[in-house]
Parts: C-alpha cells; sequence; structure tokens
C-alpha cells in the first residue's frame, strides 16, 4: 500500500539565508496516528506549510497518496485537511459560512457543504454557535472551528499543527478523543506538538525533528522502552 505521506529529502532556505529545514525525509503509513514531535523553532510548521504549498520548498519531493504536489496539486490539495497554527478565518464571518464556504474551494455544491458542515459543527461542540461572528468564540472554540472547516471534504489525511497548544485540560481531553474517533473511522492524522505526552496519548509513530532535521523515526512503544531503558541505566549509575 502506498503511503499516505511520503517526504524525501525536503529542504528549505528562508529568504534570509536562514536554513530551516535540511533534508527531513519521513513517511507515514494510510491509518496512521503519526506526531511530528520537536521544540519551537524546529522547523514543525515549514513542514506542514510545504505539503499544503503555502510555503515553497528549496529541494526534495513531497507526495500525498498517489498525487505529488508539484505535479498534482489539485489532487494532494483534496487528500488533505488542514488545520493551521495560527487562527487564519476572517474573524467578523459566520462560524456556519466559514466552514460552508470552505466546500466550495474543493468544488463542493452548497448543499453538501452546509449538510457537512452542520455535522461536524455539531460533532465538535459548535452547532450552538453557527450564527455567531468567529470572534466571539474562545481560543478552544475557535481551534474546534479550523478542524470542522478541514473536515468539510472528509479528507483522507488530516494535518494538525499544535492544535492543543493554550487549550486546556479539558479541552484538550475531548480533542483527542475527536481524533481518535475519527482516526479509527479510517483518517491518517499526522499532529505536530512539543508534548510528549500527547504523543504517547494519542499516536502509533513519532517523528521527532530538531534544527530542521528528523533525529529519530518509530513507533511510540520503541521510543518508550528506549528512553525507559535509558532512565533505567541512569537510576543504575546513581546507584553505584
Ligand atoms: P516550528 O513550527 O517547529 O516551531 P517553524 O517551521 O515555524 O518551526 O520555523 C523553523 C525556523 O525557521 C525557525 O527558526 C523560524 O524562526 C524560521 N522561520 C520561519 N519562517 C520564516 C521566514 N518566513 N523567514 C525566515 N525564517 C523563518
Ligand atoms: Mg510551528
Amino acid at each position: 500500500m502506498i503511503p499516505a505521506l511520503y517526504i524525501e529529502n525536503l529542504s528549505k532556505v528562508y529568504g534570509n539565508g536562514f536554513e530551516a529545514l535540511k533534508g527531513v525525509s519521513l513517511s507515514v503509513e494510510q491509518g496512521d496516528f503519526y506526531a511530528l514531535l520537536g521544540p519551537n523553532g524546529a522547523g514543525k510548521s515549514t513542514t506542514i506549510g510545504i505539503i499544503c504549498s503555502l510555503v515553497a520548498k528549496s529541494g526534495g519531493r513531497v507526495q500525498v497518496f498517489d498525487a505529488d504536489i508539484d505535479s498534482d496539486f489539485a489532487a494532494a490539495k483534496k487528500y488533505i485537511g488542514i488545520v493551521p497554527q495560527e487562527f487564519n478565518f476572517n474573524m467578523f464571518e459566520r462560524v456556519l459560512d466559514i466552514v460552508v464556504n470552505q466546500g466550495g474551494y474543493y468544488g463542493m455544491s452548497r448543499a453538501l457543504s452546509a449538510e457537512r458542515a452542520e455535522k461536524y459543527l455539531k460533532a465538535l461542540g459548535l452547532w450552538e454557535k453557527r450564527d455567531d461572528a468567529a470572534r466571539n468564540l474562545s481560543g478552544g472554540m475557535k481551534r474546534r472551528l479550523m478542524i470542522a472547516r478541514a473536515l468539510v471534504h472528509e479528507p483522507r489525511l488530516l494535518i494538525l499543527d499544535e492544535p492543543t497548544a493554550g487549550v486546556d485540560i479539558e479541552m484538550r481531553r475531548a480533542m483527542w478523543e475527536f481524533l481518535q474517533k475519527i482516526n479509527a473511522e479510517g483518517t491518517t492524522i499526522i499532529l505536530t506538538t512539543h508534548y510528549l505526552e500527547e504523543a504517547e496519548a494519542l499516536c502509533r509513530h513519532i517523528g521527532i525533528i530538531n534544527h530542521g532535521e528528523i533525529v529519530e523515526n518509530t513507533s511510540i512503544k520503541e521510543l518508550l522502552r528506549r528512553l525507559h531503558r535509558e532512565v533505567f541505566i541512569l537510576d543504575s549509575v546513581e546507584d553505584l
């Protein structure tokens, strides 16, 4: 089976000469729940920006299912739902309109977009807020609004950039449950985070990125086993 996402030797040099990605390669299987973990400035958002063609890459290759983003962006775009790190909707627009209008971007009919908007706004607890302007929502609600918007075309791959940063613990757990449910229903999920605890709670595979390089790419189980072994070795050394 082809991977949901395949990235080969991706590089990015920003206009000021800063090398944000230095040959990133990774592959995410269909159906996986994958965490891209790394500290601030590691290159997570740059990687995601390139995958959805918001940021121009300097080199390398990105393939989403069977679509190369260079030669077949129209197909790649339909496969991906993206929840960016920063709120990027019009704060004065109505919640319902934000989700329905997104369907137009994918060439969906108004009726289908409206049906999906209702389904996902309800699933994310925002249906009561549908007539409010987006700016009246709390931070956690705005984040959920972006998730509903990202799902309107029912993408095969959902990518979330630090979806729970600044979200309180109760809301975070609700969001985790929701993501686990849609992953169980077949959507491949990639999220970036700087919480190992979050990766551990949710994901099956993990890539650790630092200074624009992947320093680890493994299953969560294997990573934890290794961490525990290192802690165990450290403990035994201290015992001597
Ligand atoms: P992360 O999402 O992991 O916090 P980013 O991908 O946002 O990291 O940024 C990676 C590095 O690239 C950081 O050092 C950041 O300052 C730098 N960077 C991001 N955007 C730009 C830009 N437009 N111009 C120059 N440098 C940038
Ligand atoms: Mg970021």
